[in-house]
């Protein structure tokens, strides 16, 4: 063997040790981004090294954890973009869907991500270019730009599994609109009925990301396979693709260091539930930006009254100092101080530290808008749901919840939301509120089997993060494949 072959031989060997590479670029959403950067962290966490690209203000969110993976000795960074804001028209500070209050600033953002900001991601990309790209759904220029580096891309896209098969199964079969009531979801492994359509502008604006995600190398996602049970194996069967089912995020990377970031401004909110008793306290949240019609909150705050379950209560948007009329308009007359003084309930104005108050003893029970996140950090704390889905996706997540779980009871929603801020015209009314919330708060056998299953499943939620655990050998077999595609590559170039 002469010193050039030998040379070769051993380039190839070091390539077979050397750490991955990967660039990340989540979408502007804390629902999008906060689930995908805690995977990045993983892929840092085995000593791969991790880029995340992003613009400056939510670098800024990013940095507490960022610091901490990089004093483990973890090799992490945050390459930042600035965000065209006059270009887009959207005051400094608005980076993110959670910072806005209205649909014309939020497609704003959606524009600023998807399109005016491409050019930056791809120049990065371009000039520094990964082993693997793992790029949120909302982007689906970078399945070109993968295609162009002759490397692989990873999607992510913030649902489950179970939702990507209904999608993909009315898809196929669409509605047709006959029966005005109650359907069953066509060719899926289980029956599912729902009782409203989902609008034609979600499908739409779907229909083009699916399709460009079934063809990227894989799927990555905010969940374990024991929750998506059998749509797993249906989803291969159908799409022939590769999923790999990585989470929950949220039970991953908690230390008591970081499990406390950024949650000290409603902090009293844990002391409170420290006087609470085990399972007796319901959290009320409706997502990172999900504001609902002062009318709807009136309602919330007198089915919470008349059934008097201690509560928890995140409501944003809304002023400490506001005037006494306003506050009249979502909540009647003295019903905080009432709350207050008689220890029932707290109202957080603002950001909750959700993942936080769902591990404590003292909450029995989460009313959600059945974003998917939330749906699996739920799950995760084991904690039995009453689902209130607003728009998207967390229609069908209700029905993994309550239809094919048994966790959850359904609040009765009769509005299917297009977009994340869209004014609703039909409210729940406080009688059917409160009656979802006593079926599983009331101690009664309908919500102790629901506890018991959420439990059940927050346990295996928890293996499935452990050493051998699912979640914890995909994230594994996932990260050898990528470097056997890669070094396979350098091998045969050599
Ligand atoms: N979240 C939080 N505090 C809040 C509201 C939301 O920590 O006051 C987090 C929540 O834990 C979850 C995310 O924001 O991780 C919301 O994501 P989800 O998919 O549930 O809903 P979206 O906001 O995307 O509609």
């Amino acid at each position: 063997m002469d010193v050039w072959q030998s040379n070769r031989i051993t380039t190839a060997v070091e390539a077979l040790r050397r750490p991955l590479k990967l660039h990340f670029i989540p979408f502007l959403a804390a629902g999008h981004m906060t689930p995908l950067c805690e995977m990045a962290r993983s892929f840092a966490a085995y000593g791969h090294h991790v880029t995340i690209i992003t613009t400056a203000l939510n670098a800024i969110s990013l940095e507490n954890d960022v610091h901490l993976d990089i004093a483990a000795g973890h090799c992490i960074n945050i390459h930042t973009l600035q965000f065209p804001s006059e270009e887009v028209g959207l005051p400094d500070g608005v980076e993110n869907l959670t910072a806005v209050t209205d649909n014309d600033s939020l497609l704003k953002v959606c524009r600023a991500a998807t399109s005016l900001l491409q050019k930056s991601f791809e120049d990065f990309v371009l000039q520094n270019p990964p082993d693997c790209l793992v790029a949120d759904f909302m982007y689906p220029w970078a399945h070109d730009l993968a295609a162009r580096l002759g490397i692989p891309r990873l999607v992510f896209n913030s649902f489950c599994v179970f939702s990507v098969c209904v999608m993909e199964s009315i898809k196929k079969n669409p509605i047709t609109g006959q029966d005005p009531h109650a359907f069953t979801i066509p060719d899926l492994p289980l029956p599912i009925t729902m009782n409203i359509r989902p609008p034609i502008p979600f499908l739409k604006a779907i229909d083009k990301p699916l399709e460009l995600e079934a063809k990227s190398y894989g799927l990555l996602v905010n969940n374990f396979v024991e929750l998506d049970g059998v749509f797993v194996e249906h989803y291969n069967k159908i799409t022939g693709h590769k999923v790999w089912h990585i989470g929950p995020t949220a039970l991953i990377h908690r230390t008591e260091e970081e499990t406390a970031k950024g949650t000290h401004k409603n902090e009293p909110c844990m002391s409170w539930l420290e006087s609470r008793k085990p399972d007796s306290v319901i959290y009320i949240c409706f997502g990172s930006s999900g504001t609902l019609p002062d009318n709807q909150l009136y309602e919330i705050a007198c089915a919470m009254e008349s059934c008097g379950h201690s509560f928890i209560w995140v409501v944003p948007g809304k002023d400490e100092a506001e005037k006494e009329e306003e506050k009249e308009r979502w909540l009647p007359k003295g019903f905080e101080e009432r709350m207050m003084k008689e220890e029932k309930g707290l109202i957080l104005r603002g950001w909750a530290p959700q993942v936080k108050i769902l591990g404590h003893a003292a909450v029995g029970g989460f009313m959600t808008h059945c974003g998917w996140n939330s749906v699996v950090e739920s799950v995760g704390a084991g904690v039995p749901m009453v689902t209130w889905p607003l728009h998207s996706d967390q229609f069908y997540n209700e029905k993994l919840v309550t239809q094919v779980q048994g966790v959850g009871v359904e609040v009765g929603v009769e509005e299917w939301g297009v977009w994340v801020l869209d004014e609703r015209k039909k409210t729940v009314k406080r009688d059917r509120i409160e009656k979802a919330v006593r079926r599983l708060m009331d101690e009664g056998e309908e919500g102790e089997e629901m506890r018991r299953r959420a439990r059940e499943l927050g346990e295996k939620a928890r293996e499935a993060v452990k050493e051998g655990g699912s979640s914890h050998e995909n994230l594994k077999t996932l990260i050898r494949e990528l470097q056997e595609t890669r070094d396979s590559k350098l091998v045969n170039a050599t």
